[in-house]
């Protein structure tokens, strides 16, 4: 199974992608992840690490070869579902044309959907423990009072209001690219966890 998962910051991405991910055995690809790792061991340079704080995006051929590498991982042989990648046209393009020289091919681009009102929600009262690294929300999910919380840098309220933006572009480009290849699924991401994800097993096994 060969995902792609596009949805927007705070659309819940992340926590449909892990039950995804374990129904399909596949792993979860995120290049936000990979670049807030790189981040974290001071290996990403720094004109980078200011785009990503101010929620702008990292040029596509950093990201393009993040995906190309990891997807060749042993642990990617049988598939992956990738979570926030790509974001552009030009990086959809680059995956499809990546995927056929290995005689590979995308199963479904997922399209998470929340209204605007509820993403800035989300997003801004999101908060990970830096212990274990688990997503609690102040209002719909609470933390444990052990819980030793931050806040990613670009979850705050400006920042947010950006990073949404540069989505709306994004999707513009994507989705439009994704259903003319009859690729697209559009999943109403209000609900709860399991709600949604039901959604998402249905759309899938829809195709
Ligand atoms: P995310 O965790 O997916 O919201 O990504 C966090 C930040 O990493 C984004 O705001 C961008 O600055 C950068 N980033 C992640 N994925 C991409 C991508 N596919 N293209 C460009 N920038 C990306």
């Amino acid at each position: 199974m060969r995902l792609v998962f596009v949805g927007p910051p705070g659309a819940g991405k992340g926590t449909q992608a892990k039950v995804v991910c374990q129904r399909f055995g596949v792993p979860q690809v995120s290049t936000g992840d990979m670049l807030r790792a790189a981040k974290a061991e001071g290996k990403l340079p720094a004109e980078l690490v200011a785009k990503m704080s101010a929620g702008g995006l990292v040029p596509d051929e950093v990201v393009i070869g993040l995906i190309d590498g990891r997807t060749l991982e042993a642990d990617c042989a049988d598939g992956f579902l990738l979570d926030g990648f790509p974001r552009t046209s030009p990086q959809a393009e680059a995956l499809d044309s990546l995927l056929s020289s290995r005689r590979q091919s995308l199963d479904a681009a997922i399209a998470l959907q929340v209204p605007f009102d509820l993403l800035m929600e989300r997003a801004i009262l999101r908060r990970t423990d830096k212990r274990t690294g688990q997503i609690y929300h102040l209002k719909y999910k609470p933390p444990p009072p052990d819980a030793e919380l931050e806040t990613r840098v670009d979850d705050q309220e400006d920042v947010v209001r950006h990073r949404l933006a540069t989505y709306e572009k994004m999707t513009a480009e994507l989705l439009p690219y994704y259903e003319a290849r009859g690729m697209l699924k559009r999943v109403d991401g209000v609900g709860d966890v399991d709600e949604v994800s039901k959604r998402i097993f249905a759309a899938l096994s829809a195709s």
